[in-house]
């Protein structure tokens, strides 16, 4: 705690420019630090993922500064545009639309840009979805992998999971709400029957914790869920089955778990556990029928 607060000049040398990493609320416009607040309304300009968020935290503490945009789509021209404004001396605070930059979110360009120019890059910690979620949650936290979001592609997606099918930390995950429920049945597949957790609009109105297993928590997600969310998912615990326990079963056998975990008719469960076991549809249902 000593000297915190005498270092407020917050850069090196008073004519240096410098890049602060301004976290900001997930939510709760309360969530938000003094010395957030404080950056924001001495910076030169405001490097924000879009200006019309951000416009709404900065109206609500009455900071009227300029604002750039700076996201995943001019992320490489803008990152040198600010680079010399950074060089030129200016003070740059950099926003998401909400909780940490660079987190899943742009930033990663510009800061490397920085560090080769020597330009001092400052972090100002507040929310981030991932510590948020996870404090809360009830999983092990001692030790977690964050995942980001999941990559669409379904390919990629599958071989990430069956890359995590071995991890024992928890795992946090973010995601839109309209994949939940396929990302949940992923986990499921590849991960086994885990505990997870869904944490939804966190610190807003509407801020739940769903708690259960993987495949209980897929049965609920059938009710479209709206907000954001994010995932996590517990380490296996010895009663867990695994995602290839699951899949060494007889057909006939986890036919009838996926129709029972899904709530889904036979035919889609067979579907399923087809492409489990990488079998044409044709193969599946013989090998039912002989009793395999
Ligand atoms: N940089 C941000 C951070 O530090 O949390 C994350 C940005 S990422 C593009 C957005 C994702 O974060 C959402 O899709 C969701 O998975 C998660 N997220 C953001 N706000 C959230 C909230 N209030 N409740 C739950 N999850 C949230």
């Amino acid at each position: 705690m000593e000297d915190s607060v005498s270092k407020l000049s917050e850069s090196p040398s008073p004519r240096r420019g410098c890049l602060f990493l301004v976290a900001t609320p997930i939510g709760n416009l309360e969530d938000i630090t003094v010395r957030a607040l404080r950056l924001l309304g001495e910076a030169d300009l405001i490097a924000c993922e879009d200006t019309r968020q951000t416009a709404k935290l900065l109206n609500h503490y009455g900071i009227h500064k300029s604002t750039v945009s700076y996201h995943q789509h001019n992320e490489a021209s803008r990152a040198n545009e600010l680079l010399k404004r950074l060089e030129e001396g200016a003070r740059i605070a950099l926003v998401s639309d909400a909780g940490t930059p660079v987190i899943s979110d742009p930033g990663h360009r510009l800061i490397s840009l920085c560090l080769e120019y020597q330009v001092p890059v400052i972090p100002v910690p507040g929310p981030s979805a991932v510590i948020a979620a996870l404090a809360a949650s009830g999983l092990p936290s001692e030790e977690f992998l964050f995942v980001g979001f999941l990559p669409s592609r379904v390919v990629a997606r599958r071989k990430k999971l069956q890359d995590l099918a071995r991890e024992n930390r928890t795992m946090v995950l973010y995601e839109a709400p309209h994949r939940l429920a396929q990302t949940l049945s992923d986990a499921l597949e590849y991960l086994g029957r885990r505990q997870a957790v869904v944490a939804r609009e966190i610190t807003k109105i509407h801020e739940e914790f769903l708690r259960g297993d993987l495949a209980e928590l897929l049965v609920r997600a059938r009710q479209p869920l709206r907000g954001e969310m994010t995932i996590l998912i517990g380490p296996p615990s010895s009663q867990t089955e695994s995602g290839a326990e699951l899949r060494a079963a007889p057909l006939r056998d986890r036919v009838e778990q996926i129709m029972r975990e899904r709530e889904i008719d036979r035919k889609a469960a067979l579907k399923l556990a087809a492409r489990e076991r990488g079998l044409t549809k044709r193969e599946a249902y013989k090998q039912l029928l002989s009793g395999a």
